[in-house]
């Protein structure tokens, strides 16, 4: 059986007669093919970010990549003189993503080859390969969501929340207050799920039951009247964070039950799990059921279960819980809550649809 292809998750270009024809210090005209120009735009829409490895002046080669129209495609731009395995090893650092899903493209064989002597993972491709790139697996991830679509965007919009975050000097809840964090959250679509299911696949720190459920369980309960499945998104002045939390709850008139809370690690310095905690208490107090919550510890979501446990679940007994089926796993926990009215989040705006009304 083959291995199955890792994705490529960031590209990091050459510039000199590789992503533009001629030799920019030799004082070329230099221009871009519109093969390699449709093959930026096409990656940059299937989610795959793009980076600049190059050997030049930084700024005259920065102020061409503005002047030919394409500087914003690239999330981070390493022009010196350095070694290009260092260049390519700094972008791999600056974005967290492993060797293995960066893809290196340069016309000489010398540096491809010392790019692969230092980063053996990362695969390298001559620049006469860029035509037939698009149409290579490794540049076709198996899901191209809204949010992997606005991935470019969202990196960009991180990088100047960073930015903002380092030279602000106030407390961070006044931090938090300055950036106009706006939470939805609402019942989830179909159109919803594939974001739903990548977010519970990639968030294994914070999903409580460290159960997955696939797009085609959700799927199936989108319908039950019983089931609430809930899609988080936030956005601030920067820009959307896109989907940041999922959670499964089944409803009822003395127990409501959820059975999957899974968030963002990106949004947790926003407190976005103990929001979605909190609202949920609230609406189980409107409807006068007891709170039940899944837990099934794993060695990487041991932050989840301080926010269960910050928000006032505990192991308490109570009678509401002998009413519910035996957990699929014997390892699953279930915390209790007597919810009781909670006041609205601080740091961010709510705008959250009624579960207790309906
Ligand atoms: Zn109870």
């Amino acid at each position: 059986m083959n291995e199955p292809i890792t994705t490529v998750k960031c590209v990091v270009w050459d510039l000199d007669n590789t992503l533009w024809k001629g030799t920019l210090l030799e004082g070329d005209d230099v221009v871009i093919d519109d093969h390699v120009h449709e093959t930026i735009l096409k990656l940059d829409s299937r989610g795959i970010l793009q980076a600049v490895a190059s050997k030049n002046d930084h700024d005259p080669a920065w102020e061409r990549l503005e002047a030919l129209g394409v500087a914003e495609y690239f999330v981070v731009a390493k022009i010196g003189w350095g070694p290009k395995s260092a260049s390519v090893r700094e972008i791999a650092d600056e974005l967290k993503f492993a060797h293995g899903t960066i893809a290196f493209v340069d016309d000489q064989p010398a540096e491809r080859a010392e790019v692969e002597f230092h980063l053996p993972e990362v695969r390298s491709y001559p620049a006469e390969s860029i035509p037939g790139l698009l149409s290579l697996p490794e540049f076709n991830p198996a899901t191209v969501t809204v949010d992997s679509r606005r991935r470019r965007q969202m990196y960009q919009a991180n990088v100047r929340r960073q930015a903002e975050q380092e030279s602000f000097d106030g407390p961070s809840e006044e931090f938090l207050r300055s950036l106009e964090l706006v939470m939805e959250i609402g019942r989830a679509t179909a159109g919803d799920l594939s974001r739903m299911e990548e977010l519970t696949l990639r968030t294994s720190q914070m999903n409580a039951t460290g159960v997955h459920y696939s797009d085609a369980d959700l799927r199936a309960l989108l319908d039950d009247p019983r089931h609430e499945v809930l899609a988080v998104t936030m956005s601030d002045r920067f820009g959307s964070h896109g989907a940041v939390g999922v959670a499964l709850l089944e409803t009822g008139p003395e127990v409501w039950h959820l059975k999957l809370l899974a968030t963002s690690c990106r949004v947790v310095s926003f407190g976005a799990g103990a929001t979605v905690l909190n609202w949920l208490v609230d609406e189980a107090a409107s409807a006068g059921a007891h709170l039940v919550a899944d837990f099934r510890p794993t060695a990487r979501n041991r932050i989840m279960e301080v926010a269960y446990r910050f928000a006032g679940f505990t192991d308490e007994h109570c009678a509401c819980v002998a009413g519910l089926p035996s957990p699929d796993s014997g390892e699953t926990r279930r915390l209790h809550l007597t919810p009781a009215p909670r006041p609205a989040p601080g740091t961010l705006r709510l705008s959250a649809v009624r579960l207790s009304t309906t």
